[in-house]
């Protein structure tokens, strides 16, 4: 009976059928080399996909959350400093900014796309700001061209956490503006389930600047530019071969899958159109002039954690990102925030939902989702 067939949120074994011969190749190559820590792989890596993201420089590294520690500490954020971001983001975004001693401010989001308020960013910059880091979120860019400008007069730099946008791009005026191309530094995560992911961890800073290249190369290898010279404490951050190769050949496919996800999220957009359930849930804004890459289909809902309960009955998983937001988690306490102070992003942990959403997702599979969240709000 097909109703009792498992709908995941996500599916990444229907991806690995689709290029397993390739990836065989790649991982075959790699261990014939013996070579695993960074080596050609690494580089012919960076170099694609900095190409692919008409990035002028690429640093591959262990993770996104190490990305974003890199670019902070090439900063060289600590206590005393501030860093303005979003409360509405995984916890790493913020993490990073209390690990290195600084103080996050947080600015709320807004209701339709998620993403931070760009307004509000400038009101909260004062002579402590050291950076500001806004959140691509689910796969779609923030409006930075409206603060990019301010920031740049005043010599504060944009940290852009990319990690969930790999690919997503957005017009000014008449020019395509890729992820990472507004920031100082551009960090991505290449989780395996994002929308470019590694099979393991793995992630890659973006910059324009050598000399910030330069430093974020030495800061992933413990500080070192000659072998056994440490110029300053760095991190063992970086990537091996593996993940580098994998990453290659997943890279040559991530425009079709994207574009995959783009037609998911119009079928899904177009089923709660025709079907009338747009007083009960709201689903996600596509801003005007984004390439939004639809890293998760997030809706609002009425009722989400009873709606999340009956879809999990019909054999439909679900996710909720986030349930928390980052001003009141336990450990950003001394940020001195209180429940109350960020009322878009608190609203929004208690009604987002993520649908499954994965490149190879059936249109009949959406159908049964649509289905059954109007049986639950219709009975
Ligand atoms: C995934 C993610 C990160 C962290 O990336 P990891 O590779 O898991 O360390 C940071 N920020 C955001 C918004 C993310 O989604």
């Amino acid at each position: 009976m097909s109703e009792a067939v498992r709908i995941p949120s996500f599916d990444l074994r229907r991806n690995y059928a689709r290029i397993e011969d390739e990836i065989i190749e790649a991982v075959r190559r790699v261990l014939s080399s013996q070579c695993f820590i960074m080596g050609p792989e690494v580089s012919e890596f960076e170099r694609e996909a900095a190409a692919y993201l008409e990035a002028p420089r690429a640093v591959a590294c262990a993770s996104g959350t190490d990305a974003l520690l890199l670019a902070l500490m090439a900063l060289d954020a600590g206590p005393g400093d501030e860093v303005i971001t979003t409360p509405f983001s995984f916890f790493a975004t913020a993490g990073c900014i209390v690990r290195l001693g600084a103080r996050p401010v947080f600015v709320d989001v807004e209701p339709d796309t998620y993403n931070m308020s760009m307004e509000r960013v400038l009101d909260a910059v004062t002579p402590r700001t050291k950076a500001v880091i806004p959140v691509h979120l689910f796969g779609q860019l923030c409006r930075l061209e409206e603060i990019a400008p301010e920031l740049a007069r005043r010599d504060i730099p944009i940290i852009e956490d990319c990690a969930q946008s790999f690919g997503a791009h957005r017009m000014y005026g008449d020019r395509i503006m890729r992820a990472s191309s507004w920031g100082r530094f551009g960090c991505f995560s290449f989780f395996p389930t994002k929308n470019l992911g590694a099979y393991g961890d793995a992630g890659m800073v973006c910059c324009r600047e050598q000399g910030d290249s330069d430093r974020i190369s030495r800061l992933r290898a413990h500080g070192a530019a000659e072998t056994y010279i440490h110029d300053e404490p760095g991190l063992n951050s970086r990537l091996d071969a593996l993940q580098a190769a994998v990453l290659r050949v997943r890279l040559r496919h991530v425009e079709t899958w994207i574009e995959e996800r783009r037609e998911a999220a119009r079928r899904y957009d177009l089923m709660f159109a025709e079907r009338g359930v747009l007083d009960v849930l709201t689903p996600p804004v596509e801003d005007a002039g984004n390439r939004h890459t639809y890293h998760q289909y997030v809706v609002r809902a009425k009722d989400r954690d009873a709606l999340q309960n009956f879809l999990s009955g019909r054999g439909i998983v679900t996710r909720v990102y986030y349930p928390m937001a980052l001003h009141v988690q336990p450990c950003m306490i001394s940020a001195g925030y209180a429940r109350g102070d960020m009322p878009v992003a608190e609203r929004l942990t208690e009604e987002v939902l993520a649908l499954p959403m994965f490149p190879e997702i059936l249109p009949e599979e959406q159908e049964r989702v649509v289905s059954a969240i109007l049986d639950f709000y219709r009975g």
